[in-house]
């Protein structure tokens, strides 16, 4: 896997190409204001390399997936989110609403955030 894909639309973002509301940059994370957000806080941490998703990472990625919450943590912290307390998630793949496919951590808070996933469309027979 390159490190790039030039289709990507986080990637073209990691390279500046795409302008953001940046929040913390570090050496291998990026984060910054999703641009429609689902909450009062609401960013993004990427990894600056491209990665497709959660899926896509093991044991070689544990330093990356560290530094990835280690930044997540220090803007939640910068944003007023850190006593509060905050919601890390991130979709993998179609049913789970991954539309960017560029390993993204989403971070959301400033207000209570209610249940993790809309389940009453499931249908919950055995
Ligand atoms: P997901 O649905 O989990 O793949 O999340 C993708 C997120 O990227 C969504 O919350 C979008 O609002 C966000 N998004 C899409 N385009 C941009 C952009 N140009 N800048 C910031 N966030 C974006
Ligand atoms: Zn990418």
């Amino acid at each position: 896997m390159s490190m790039t894909d030039p289709d990507c639309l986080f990637c073209k973002i990691v390279a500046g190409d795409i302008p953001t509301a940046k929040v913390l940059e570090t050496d291998d994370v990026l984060v910054f204001r999703d641009i429609t957000p689902q909450a009062p806080v609401h960013l993004l941490a990427v990894p600056m390399r491209h990665i497709r998703s959660m899926a896509d990472m093991g044991p070689d990625d544990s330093n990356l997936l560290g530094d990835l919450i280690g930044a997540a943590n220090e803007a939640a912290g910068a944003s007023g989110l850190g006593e509060r307390g905050y919601r890390m998630a991130s979709n993998v793949g179609e049913e789970a609403g991954q539309t960017v496919l560029h390993l993204h951590l989403h971070i959301m808070g400033g207000a209570p955030l209610g249940p993790l996933a809309m389940t009453d469309h499931l249908d919950r027979t055995p």
